[in-house]
């Protein structure tokens, strides 16, 4: 944001020095209007027993002030208001008269004029002036006058035609098909020619969609330093105020401003802020929303996409967006960015790693296969975590045990070392976690265990199960959910085995476990129910939203729903309680172990779980495992 320019317009000057000069004129005159008075104040009937006596020397009779000045014979001065009947003051007049004093009345005509002038006249133009002050500096504003209100106040940043500096794609790892995607618009704000030497109809605008962190800002950036344009970069929720028309006001001066700066791009983050779907919802904030998605709609509608200028906006809730939006001439481009899979990490790891001193173990490739489901912004966060722990440990380089704390940190938070857990706590915690490592191992080859852990993290007591898979996977069989049902439930089955009971512990597990098979009911067909799907899907799966509505689904069905999701969970406890028995000594054995030594990494796990024995029932060839973040 620019700071308001210190140079003086010479209209505002002219009506600030008028304002003042009329202020002034109103306090000496307002002063010259009080009444007169002279000496002391006398009560009335005081007056009246000195004219009386013949005291007074002298009278003056203020009409306008409704006042008598008097000096005594010994020449004091002094004064009296006259009462509100006028025979009285006649009264004291003649009296006076008569003793000899002599009285002079004063009509005081040019008095009630003044006043007129310092009641009505000059507040009236005091304030006219400083209207007009007013108006010449919101006209005149920038983005810091008064004007600014109604105006764009996002960033824009300094790239601009030609210059160079901003990032490039060269910064964005792991994305390779938003960045295609997104090269092609660049194509478009530095060769406009070549597109219309052939008719075709540029694309106006682009929405990325996809989690937070997963680089949408980034790779907006990054557009821009490719094509060398103008950056305007804006939050949807800077667009909605409380007064109506603000946010309308201010998407006409963002469009104003890079239509005159094109080639541009202007970025919209968070759409959804602003771009949800019209007539839903009640009240004055959803006026204003209405009124500003109406005005940029307008605005997409009004520019000349060959005119280098391309919207860009970023949204993690496409389905909630307002149809207009979507539909060709307007964000008519779709770029997903989804977190990146196993190879998207390690080159957004290697460009992270790329500038800091590591050791020679460190290979991105293996760290990534540690962190599953990371997205940019973590990964990123994950290197930075490694460097402070090396730094503070004073070591040279960034190691593969700081890289796996950070990812631990990520995942959970800092070690909570001042929640200490009692003894039973503890068995009962490393019991749980070696189930899960247990019928891990026992019903998946694809699952591969890196680390088990009970150290507690941030709000979580001691559940710190790292368990990766070879290769990130998005299709899954009825067999893999059932394999990764049955390790989510190891922790409770594992509990009733060793103590009888479930503790409290099993709750996170409970919750990951009816989501999957309430899904497995709902949404795969894979349950009695036959095959059919329950409910309205959102087809954006990856953004861990509510996967259905059951609104219009009977009770008779969400009865039947429930039932079958709590078979699914108990089988899966069943199957899992099976593995365990089987393998008991060595569940005991891992327990042990991790009493004692809080954390089993790599060699000694495998150790342990070299002893498991496979699950009875087999698993199919294509194995998965969970990714038990
Ligand atoms: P979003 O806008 O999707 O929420 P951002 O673009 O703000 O995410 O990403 C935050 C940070 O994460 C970026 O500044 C960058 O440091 C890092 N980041 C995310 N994705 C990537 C990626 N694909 N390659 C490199 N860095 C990334």
């Amino acid at each position: 944001m620019r700071l308001p320019r210190l140079s003086v317009d010479p209209l505002a000057a002219l009506f600030a020095a008028l304002a003042l000069v009329l202020l002034i004129v109103f306090l000496v005159m307002l002063g010259s209007t009080q009444p007169r008075s002279n000496g002391t104040e006398l009560p009335y009937t005081t007056v009246q027993r000195k004219a009386a006596a013949g005291e007074v020397r002298n009278a003056v009779q203020l009409d306008y002030d409704h006042r008598l000045l008097i000096t005594d014979r010994a020449g004091a001065e002094a004064w009296t208001s006259f009462p509100a009947t006028g025979g009285l003051q006649d009264q004291l007049l003649t009296q006076l008269d008569r003793k000899g004093a002599s009285v002079v009345i004063d009509a005081q005509s040019g008095k009630q004029a003044k006043r007129l002038i310092v009641q009505v006249l000059l507040p009236i133009l005091i304030l006219a002036s400083l209207f007009a002050l007013f108006m010449r500096v919101s006209q005149q504003a920038d983005a810091g006058g008064m004007g600014a209100f109604s105006r764009w106040a996002g960033r824009r940043s300094k790239l601009g035609p030609g210059s160079t500096g901003g990032p490039s794609f060269a910064d964005v790892a792991g994305a390779p098909a938003a960045v295609a995607e997104l090269q092609e618009l660049c194509d478009l704000l530095r060769f406009p020619e070549r597109y219309s030497a052939l008719g075709a109809r540029p694309p106006k605008g682009a929405l990325l969609v996809g989690p937070p962190g997963t680089g949408k800002t980034l790779l907006a950036r990054a557009t821009a330093g490719e094509a060398h344009a103008a950056f305007f970069s804006v939050s949807g929720a800077e667009f909605v105020e409380s007064l109506v028309g603000v946010g309308a006001a201010r998407i006409r001066d963002l469009f104003a401003k890079a239509r005159a700066a094109a080639p541009a791009i202007v970025f919209i983050d968070e759409l959804d802020a602003v771009g949800r779907k019209r007539g839903a919802g009640v009240g004055q904030g959803n006026d204003e929303r209405e009124q500003t998605l109406n005005q940029l709609l307008v605005e997409m509608d009004g520019f000349d996409a060959g005119r280098g200028l391309i919207v860009l906006a970023a949204t993690n809730r496409p389905d909630i967006l307002d149809p207009a939006l979507l539909r060709p001439g307007r964000f008519d481009r779709q770029v997903t960015v989804d977190a990146p899979d196993a190879d998207g990490r390690a080159q957004i790891l290697s460009l992270y790693l790329k500038g800091r001193p590591c050791e020679a173990d460190v290979t991105p490739a293996e760290i990534a296969r540690r962190c599953p489901g990371f997205t940019g912004a973590e990964l990123e966060n994950v290197v930075n975590e490694a460097a402070l722990l090396s730094a503070r440990a004073g070591q040279a380089a960034i190691g593969v045990d700081d890289l796996d704390e950070a990812i631990q940190r990520v995942v959970g938070g800092p070690r909570n070392d001042t929640h200490v857990l009692g003894p039973d706590e503890l068995e009962t915690i490393a019991v749980h976690e070696a189930a899960h490592a247990v019928v891990a191992a026992a019903h998946g080859d694809g699952a591969q265990l890196h680390q088990l852990s009970i150290v507690s993290r941030g709000r979580r007591l001691g559940r710190a199960t790292t368990l990766m898979l070879d290769r990130d996977r998005t299709v899954l069989r009825r067999s893999d959910l059932e394999r990764q049902l049955a390790v989510t439930m190891a922790g409770a089955a594992a509990e009733r085995i060793a103590f009888g009971e479930v503790s409290t512990a099993v709750n996170d597990d409970l919750h990951t476990a009816t989501q999957l098979a309430r899904s497995m009911v709902t949404s795969f067909g894979m349950s009695s129910l036959g095959p059919v799907t329950i409910g309205e899907h959102s087809a954006e799966v990856f953004l861990g939203a509510s996967l259905q509505e059951l609104g219009g689904v009977g009770p008779g069905t969400l009865e039947r729903i429930d039932a079958e999701t709590r078979e699914i969970v108990e089988e899966a406890e069943t199957r899992a309680a099976k593995t365990l028995s089987a393998n008991w000594p060595v569940v005991q054995a891992i327990a042990d172990d991790l009493v004692a030594h809080e954390t089993l990494a790599d060699v000694q796990l495998a150790g342990h779980l070299a002893a498991v024995r496979a699950a009875p029932n087999g698993s199919g060839p294509d194995h998965g495992g969970p990714a038990d973040r």
